[in-house]
């Protein structure tokens, strides 16, 4: 009997340039049957908005189609069970001799896989993994630096360097073998969940109602309105094709590409943006990032004189990804946290997460030594600060699922260190739930760098929520595309409304009034909020803190934050 594999789609919905998927063809497989499995986990744990929703289903749809293009009689097959509890029906009922996967260095994701990998060897069947969501395999580092996290990009080169050179990407397949038969006659028992689902979260699926086939029996993808979700809202369309066109168009701009220098690149331009937007594929796999490095360090080093390096450059940028995922997998599921994690700074915030004594994690819940902060934390989340700069690009956010790396920078400094003094994780909770490109350990490095927790350290280096907004975009265009309260107010007051005289609020249609949680009832014109503070007291009240903090110096392993209670002064 040949080789009868499943090769399992999870961060790689790609043909291109897939390891993965190359060593499960070189088995030469009699039957394969490419799968992608409903997870429980991240349907009903992980926080996904309706738009990384819709990103996924582009993405699967696109592949799906791809597959079926090497072979009409395949395509993506997906499994509606989780994973630990249907593969091994699955061995046994298509009598699997392999399953491939491309390696997943994200905690969840780690257990996971020891799970199937666990079950698959206790049935006999060959396991199969390869890297390929990075440039380097990113426990190949860690395991070079002998455990320790690559905490700069310098660190990351000299042991990328170590290795040898980024691999090339390699050809997509020219054609696909057969999928096998798909019996599924152990249907009739329900599966067990293998997570904690309450019982409203249980659908039908979950019960066993539902057959792991879906709806119409045929593995297929289903659309957002099939799967019972409204809209999404995001422009950006997700799909290799589309990655693929998008990275043409960046190569094909020779200037563009060879000079892209990050720090010049403006935060408030839109439609085009000034950086790729390519993370989001990147996320899902849909775009290789060995391919985006390549075709970008080969243009620039026929460039010659003028292209720009790292860190700078594009591929310092994807650097910067691959020295978070290679810090994320040295320190474990801890990284997306302070408490435990002996690399991040524990700094005395005004929300900070509760940890379970016994596991010593984190529990979702925070404690709040503010109520004030609280509500300046639900303000900054709706894109109701009174600060349009802040507003508009969590209004972005929310609505497109992406803004550029310095709104980022903006939104993040202006919750944690730079004005509310909140908790980082309360902030990367937001964007894992709104982000297209959620990554969790470029969400929690970015974040640790930005509050100054870890990886960044210069406190006194602080964004203001009107003038750097003023700089990049004076008559504020950004800002009027996205409040549109706001749009025919003079540029003058863009960034600082409510200095503006009744007069011109008047003339702009719009009163400055309200707390940004209620909406003010007693106004004819649209109303934008009153900004919730004085942004210079607390930047002096939150730098005064911040020094405080780092005086006192205490890092993750100190016994008094393993509480997470703060005892210094
Ligand atoms: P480009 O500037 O075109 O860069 C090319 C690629 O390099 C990106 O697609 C991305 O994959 C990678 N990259 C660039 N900058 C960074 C960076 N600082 N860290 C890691 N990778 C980088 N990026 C994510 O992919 N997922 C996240 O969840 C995420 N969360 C963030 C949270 C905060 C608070 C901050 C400040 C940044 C975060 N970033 C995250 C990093 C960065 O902002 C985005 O990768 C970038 O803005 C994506 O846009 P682009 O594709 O146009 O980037």
């Amino acid at each position: 009997m040949g080789a009868r594999v499943i090769y399992w789609f999870r961060t790689d919905l790609r043909l291109h340039d897939s390891p993965a998927l190359q060593v499960a063809l070189d088995l030469n497989p009699e039957v394969l049957w490419p799968i992608f499995t409903w997870d429980p986990h991240y349907v009903y744990k992980a926080r996904g908005g309706l738009n990384r929703w819709q990103f996924l289903l582009d993405c699967q749809m696109d592949l799906s189609a791809s597959i079926t293009k090497l072979n009409p009689k395949s395509k993506l097959f997906l499994i509606r069970e989780a994973p630990q509890t249907v593969l091994p029906k699955l061995f046994k009922s298509w009598k699997v001799t392999h399953i491939v996967f491309e390696r997943d260095t994200d905690a969840y994701p780690r257990e996971r896989d020891a799970a199937v990998t666990a079950a698959a060897e206790a049935a006999g069947i060959k396991v199969i993994t390869r890297s390929g969501r990075t440039l380097w395999d990113s426990d190949a580092i860690v395991k070079q630096r002998d455990g320790k996290p690559t905490m700069s990009i310098t660190q990351l080169q000299t042991t990328g360097k170590q290795l040898g050179l980024i691999p090339r990407p390699i050809p997509a397949p020219t054609s696909l073998p057969d999928p096998g038969p798909m019996p599924l006659d152990f249907e009739s028992e329900p599966p067990a969940p293998t997570e904690d689902i309450n019982s409203e979260q249980r659908t039908k699926s979950d019960t066993g109602y539902m057959s792991i086939a879906g709806p119409k029996g045929d593995f297929g993808i289903e659309t957002m309105e099939e799967l019972g979700f409204p809209s999404a809202t995001t422009p950006h369309r997700g799909g290799e094709s589309i990655a693929l066109r998008m990275l043409d168009d960046i190569i094909d701009n020779e200037e563009y590409t060879a000079k892209f220098e990050k720090p010049k690149t403006s935060p408030a331009q839109f439609e085009p943006q000034s950086t790729t937007l390519l993370s989001p594929f990147l996320h899902f796999g849909a775009l290789s990032p060995r391919l985006f490095y390549w075709r970008v360090q080969d243009l620039t080093d026929a460039y010659g004189n003028g292209a720009s390096k790292p860190p700078t450059s594009i591929t310092g940028q994807l650097l910067f990804r691959d020295m978070y995922f290679a810090a994320q997998a040295a320190i474990g599921p801890a990284f997306t946290q302070t408490i435990r994690n002996r690399h991040c700074r524990f700094i005395p915030w005004h929300l900070r997460s509760k940890v379970d004594p016994k596991t010593g994690m984190v529990t979702g819940e925070y404690e709040i030594d503010s109520e004030e902060a609280e509500v300046w934390f639900q303000r900054w989340k709706r894109g109701t600060t009174g600060f349009p700069w802040i507003d508009a690009l969590m209004r972005q956010l929310r609505h497109d699922g992406w803004i550029h790396h310095l709104g980022r920078h903006s939104v993040a400094c202006f919750l944690t260190r730079g004005g509310c003094y909140i908790d980082w994780e309360r902030g990367a909770e937001v964007f894992e739930e709104l982000l297209l490109d959620h990554e969790p350990a470029c969400n929690a490095g970015n974040w640790q760098w930005l509050s100054c927790s870890a990886f960044f350290h210069q406190y006194f280096r602080c964004y203001s929520p009107i003038a750097f907004g003023r700089n990049w975009d004076k008559n504020g265009d950004f800002v009027r595309r996205w409040i549109p309260e706001l749009k025919d107010f003079p540029a003058k007051f863009i960034y600082e409304p409510w200095k503006a005289p009744i007069q011109d609020q008047k003339k702009a249609g719009v009163r400055i009034t309200g707390d940004g949680i209620s909406e003010p009832k007693d106004s004819e014109l649209a109303t934008y909020p009153k900004p919730m503070f004085d942004f210079n007291k607390r930047r002096d009240i939150c730098m005064a803190a911040m020094k405080d903090a780092y005086d006192v110096a205490l890092f993750g392993d100190d016994p008094c934050i393993m509480d997470g209670t703060w005892k210094g002064s």
